[in-house]
């Protein structure tokens, strides 16, 4: 009998519940994104968004799954990085769940839980995975028993740095998909800081730089263009330098952004030149959600872990490069 699990993620803005098997079937995979009308993301209105629609996210995934709370083995839950209040709240919903079912709880890396999604859908073994979402962004890949990140934003996330520029703009949460379709129409490129430091990279000084060029009258489209063109281009340039020194063979695109269709033109092109396999995550598992959440939970339980109630506490600064890859071994 497959092992099935219920994994819940709650790290950020969005809310998701996921039931994945042992064989790596996701029977259901709910969720929901706070969408603030103005503004950004508020830590406490996003754990008040979890504490209002988790429940009934939560029903609607054993509603699709079509099976019952007695039918799972296992809970796991996003125990970090991310915002405190908000992995509180879902935390103390997968323990409530997992003390009343009398069920084992796992506690997943949400960040690991990103690429190992990737890896199932992919069926990649070992790759060199860019993460690039609305709080991270990095350059992955694993060596020595843990994802060693390789390569990352000093300063703020891409998908920030493009929800920022768009508020700036007067568009909506989440603005990257209206910055992707603008940039389309742009026809002048504009000359923008562009910050590699070795293998990190740096964002804020390109968005104060957009946000002059705005101030400046030049038009919205050249500014998404230019700001796409260079920010992935920084990305292309760790990826390709990581892919060359680590000589793997596979190149992963996951998170929220991995839904931009020129990153994925860039960075395919990578993969091409250093004759590596290229795969985008899909757009329904790329973002955040409950499904890499369970199938996390699954490799962990697979391979001997659980964690105890008592030690659950979440971990807002948890790094990906902290947690022991038991299931690699
Ligand atoms: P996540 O944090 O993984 O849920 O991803 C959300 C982030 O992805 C937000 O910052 C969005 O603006 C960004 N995003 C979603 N779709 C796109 C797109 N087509 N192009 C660029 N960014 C995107
Ligand atoms: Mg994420």
């Amino acid at each position: 009998m497959p092992l099935i699990c219920l994994g819940l993620e709650g790290t950020a803005h969005s809310f998701g519940a996921g039931i994945v098997t042992s064989e790596g079937v996701v029977l259901a995979n709910e969720w929901d994104m706070l969408k603030p009308s103005q503004g950004g993301i508020h830590p406490r209105e996003a754990s008040r968004h979890h504490s209002d629609f988790g429940p009934s996210i939560i029903s609607k995934a054993f509603e699709t799954a079509d099976i019952n709370y007695r039918d799972i083995d296992l809970i796991a839950f996003s125990r970090g990085p991310g915002l405190g209040p908000c992995l509180r709240t879902t935390a103390t919903m997968a323990r409530t769940l997992a003390v009343k079912l009398g069920i084992p709880l796992v506690d997943v890396n949400h960040c690991v839980a990103h690429i190992e999604i990737g890896n199932l859908e992919s069926g990649f073994d070992d790759p060199v995975t860019v993460y690039v979402s609305g709080g991270n962004t990095q350059v992955i890949a694993y060596a020595g028993g843990r994802f060693r990140t390789f390569g990352e934003t000093l300063d703020i996330a891409i998908g920030n740095m493009l929800d920022v520029l768009g508020r700036h703009f007067g568009m909506p949460f989440p603005a990257g998909p209206i910055i992707e379709k603008e940039a389309r129409a742009g026809r002048t490129f504009y000359s923008l800081p562009y910050s590699v430091k070795g293998m990190d990279i740096s964002y804020s000084g390109m968005l104060t730089a957009a946000k002059r060029l705005f101030s400046e009258g030049i038009p919205i489209p050249d500014i998404c263009f230019s700001v796409q063109e260079t920010s992935f281009g920084m990305l292309a340039e760790i990826a390709e330098r990581a892919i060359a020194h680590t000589k793997k063979k596979e190149l992963l695109l996951t998170g929220g952004v991995a839904r931009n269709n020129r990153l994925t033109e860039i960075l395919s092109g990578v993969s091409e030149r250093h004759e590596a396999r290229f795969h985008r995550v899909s757009p329904s598992l790329a973002g955040d959600q409950g499904a890499m959440i369970a199938w996390n939970g699954i490799l962990q339980y697979k391979s001997g872990h659980e964690i105890k109630i008592s030690s659950s506490h979440v971990l807002p600064k948890w790094r990906t490069d902290e947690q022991d890859i038991l299931w690699r071994k």
